[in-house]
């Protein structure tokens, strides 16, 4: 099975606008794979499909070997972990440490697996010294890689990430990219930022107007772009 397999992928927003139309895609596991195209492009759109959080209209979509819809959902977001590009947007405990323990809590996983999960996921993103720390008073590049961390608590298989390098200074996106080229997951990455694309990812795929209109090697895709 692949990690995404998506046929034929369409989505019209109730205004009847379609923002995917025709969305062809296989990832395989432990892939790397950039999202790139202009803004309204359909990537947002697209990254809402791989947990359940829209449905097609038409088309087919397995993610992590599930189809995606109403029965699978509950697998869907364990398997799958959504990083939004405002970190602010997964944080709102006290704490890094709570925040990154929400998940797993919520899977009602016994409280040493959940104590292991926190600190394997901290010390991936090389957060472990700040488990005590409010999120609130980290710096962006801080909260995006705690930001990271609840995702990855959850074990997932796929971990998709929207914009992961915006508004980073140099030594942060720095940071983030060692981080992301350290974990062994399926990353689906929606960026902007080239350089970043090329460095993270083998391979690159651009959307326009709802459709994947290449898919290569990063380096092709990218040099083309
Ligand atoms: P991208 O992430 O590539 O910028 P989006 O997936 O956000 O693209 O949007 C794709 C298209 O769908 C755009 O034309 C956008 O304006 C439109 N769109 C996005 N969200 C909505 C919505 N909630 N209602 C109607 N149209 C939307
Ligand atoms: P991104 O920069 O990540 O692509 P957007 O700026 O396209 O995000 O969209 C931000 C939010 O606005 C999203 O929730 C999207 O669904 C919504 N949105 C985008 N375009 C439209 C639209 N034409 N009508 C209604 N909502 C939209």
């Amino acid at each position: 099975s692949c990690a995404i397999h998506a046929r034929g992928l369409r989505y019209s927003y109730p205004n009847g606008h379609a923002a995917l139309d025709g969305v062809d895609l296989d990832v395989g596991h432990g892939e790397r794979v950039a999202v790139l195209g202009p803004n309204g492009a359909g990537k947002t759109t697209l990254m809402l499909h791989l947990n359940g959080l829209l449905r097609a209209t038409a088309g087919s979509l397995e993610v992590a070997g599930l189809d995606v819809g109403p029965k699978t959902l509950r697998e869907l977001r364990a398997r799958v972990g959504l990083v939004f590009q405002d970190p602010d947007d997964q944080l709102f405990m006290g704490s890094v440490r709570e925040d990154v323990a929400f998940g797993p809590l919520n899977l009602g996983l016994g409280r040493p697996e959940v104590e292991r999960r926190v600190a394997d996921a901290l010390a991936a993103v090389r957060m472990d010294d700040a488990a005590s720390r409010a999120p609130h008073e980290l710096s962006m590049g801080e909260r995006r890689r705690v930001a990271i961390a609840t995702v990855l608590a959850m074990d997932p298989a796929l971990l998709v990430l929207d914009e992961p390098s915006a508004s980073l200074d140099p030594r942060a996106r720095r940071e983030l990219l060692d981080v992301l080229e350290r974990i062994p997951r399926t990353l689906l990455v929606v960026t902007h930022d080239l350089p970043f694309a090329a460095e993270l990812c083998e391979r690159a795929v651009i959307l326009s107007a709802g459709r994947i209109v290449a898919d290569g090697s990063a380096e092709t895709v990218i040099g083309d772009a």
